[in-house]
């Protein structure tokens, strides 16, 4: 049967749960266990689907084509563990199953209420699909003490009842600050914020403290006394200087070793840092750096790219170069300032968006880098931009356009059912937004001689989609006499999936998402490439 680590937060938000619960799982597989992470929102949204970037930061997808929260990523990422639509829930998601069981009279008439019938939902959610799993780290979102969390926390309390308290166990990452004014390192945040949990049943096993500087063993032994943990269990956690040190970081704080202990169980394997090591080297030694250009809607966010931003710092990994960002607002963006804007950088991205605002920069950007043969990267909405700007500059459809925002001009990139002629509807448009988008994993077939199957070395490939427009495939030959060739096609031939430019360094676009496989241990080829031609431009 799998054990169930139950991760939550406590004091304020982005202590880094996500980050914790995936180093740990990390460790724990290193040491020769089978672990799958799990994420609990809190919140009424029935997905991170419809959630704008800019509140939430990115939205993860899913192999099975669930648009999850940004932390499945970090899980993935450092697990290596593809995860699934089961991966992550929310409130919304709960209730909204809960009322549909209502709605057909399954509950027989009784009442339905929080507990039982929310909370069984949770531990259903909790328990569905576990049986082959070693560790089962389940990541609650929010801090204790939000009212929205309650119904998770009693959830997991009842859980670890239900299975033997031996099988459960419940760590609480908090936060220690360091005041300067006094010099002085702070437990109290933490001891009230256990006292919370326990109030409402659940009493941590381990406690990690985020904290910006070493916590002296006084302060640990009241953490320890005052909180009610083994000393030993009271797990620090500084600031590092960046995300590929936190698993070496928590193993020399022993979290794997203390996990293993509490369920009794040996490790049988030593833990291998060796990858970590070697990259947090590479990352922190690293002096000579590139600039790549980012030009987008949600630059202001920092999270809004979160699975982006990691892929290119991975390609920068594989080439032993520092990657900086250079986030550009495609609002702000005037024709005028390209040319100074762009001078510095040794690569053009544009990534995944929607709507209309922004699109006149972003194809003014895209020009610039055909012209001057800087090597350009378009994802999605890149890729579909980039497909309007060959077009109308190229093809000389000057009304050339996309169906999204522009309902008069030439459709070169639509909705499937608006220009497939035998007129089979290949996907829905109900007015419902959630939900009505081509989703998950989807094949590709790469053109032979193309630069992308050089890249990929493979001839099948497999990548991850969000998008409800696609190119349309009518105007191929158009395109490809003119130099832009389309050189991956989904294998009934109907969609194109890559785009690349003939007579130019490296000039691709994808219609698919390929930042959300890349992992540091193991960069993602696409970005690999872009970043050495990015460095062989300067
Ligand atoms: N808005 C475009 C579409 O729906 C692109 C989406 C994206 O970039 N993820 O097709």
């Amino acid at each position: 049967m799998a054990r169930y680590i139950f991760v939550t937060g406590g004091v304020v938000s982005s202590l880094g749960k996500g980050l914790s619960s995936a180093s740990l799982a990390y460790l724990l597989q290193s040491r020769g266990y089978k672990v799958r992470l799990r994420k609990l929102d809190p919140y009424l949204n029935v997905d991170p689907g419809t959630m704008s970037p800019f509140q939430h930061g990115e939205v993860f997808v899913t192999d099975d084509g669930a648009e999850t929260d940004l932390d499945l990523g970090h899980y993935e990422r450092f697990s290596g563990v593809t995860a699934k639509k089961t991966d992550n829930i929310t409130t919304g998601k709960i209730y909204s199953d809960v009322l549909k069981k209502e709605r057909k009279g399954e509950y027989l008439g009784k009442t339905v209420q929080v507990i039982p019938h929310i909370t069984d939902r949770i531990k259903e959610f909790i328990k569905h699909d576990t049986s082959k799993e070693d560790f089962v780290i389940c990541e609650i979102g929010g801090i204790v003490g939000d009212i929205e969390s309650l119904p998770f926390i009693e959830a997991i309390r009842q859980f670890s009842n239900d299975i033997g308290k031996k099988n459960a166990l419940f760590i609480h990452l908090t936060l220690v600050p360091y005041l300067k004014a006094s010099d002085e390192i702070k437990t109290k945040p933490t001891q009230h914020s256990v006292k919370e949990l326990r109030s409402i049943g659940v009493q941590p096993d381990i406690i990690i403290c985020r904290s910006e500087r070493p916590i002296p063993l006084e302060h640990r032994k009241k953490i320890s006394l005052f909180c009610n943990v083994n000393i030993k269990n009271v797990i620090e956690t500084v600031d590092v200087k960046t995300i590929y040190e936190a698993p070496i970081s928590f193993a020399k704080e022993k979290l794997d070793v203390q996990v293993l202990n509490y369920f009794k169980l040996k490790s049988k394997k030593s833990n291998n840092l060796t990858p970590w090591k070697k990259i947090t080297k590479i990352t922190l030694n690293t002096k000579k750096h590139i600039n790549i250009a980012i030009i987008g809607k949600y630059v202001e966010l920092k999270d809004a790219y979160k699975s982006l931003d990691e892929a290119l710092t991975h390609g920068g990994i594989a080439n032993n170069i520092k990657v900086n960002l250079v986030r550009i607002d495609s609002e702000k963006l005037k024709v005028s300032e390209i040319k100074s804007k762009l001078k510095n950088v040794s690569g053009i991205l544009i990534p995944g968006g929607f709507g209309k605002r922004g699109t006149g920069g972003k194809i003014e950007a895209i020009k610039y880098s055909r012209i001057n043969k800087i090597p350009f990267l378009g994802i999605c909405y890149g890729m579909q931009m980039a497909i309007i700007e060959f077009a109308r500059n190229q093809l000389k459809i000057k009304k050339a356009t996309s169906s999204e925002f522009d309902k008069t001009g030439v459709h070169i990139i639509g909705l499937m059912n608006e220009w497939e002629r035998s007129g089979k509807k290949i996907k829905g448009t109900d007015k419902d937004l959630g939900g009505t988008m081509r989703l998950g994993s989807y094949d590709a077939i790469l053109k032979d001689k193309s630069k992308i199957k050089d890249i990929y070395k493979n001839r099948l490939i497999k990548e991850r989609h969000r998008h409800r427009y696609e190119v349309n495939i009518a105007y191929k030959d158009k395109f490809e006499k003119k130099g832009l060739i389309f050189s991956g096609l989904s294998p009934d031939n109907k969609l194109p999936e890559i785009i690349e430019l003939k007579n130019h360094p490296w000039f691709i676009g994808v219609q698919f998402h390929p930042e959300f496989k890349s992992r540091p241990l193991s960069p993602h080829p696409l970005f690999s490439s872009f970043i050495k031609a990015a460095k062989n431009h300067r």
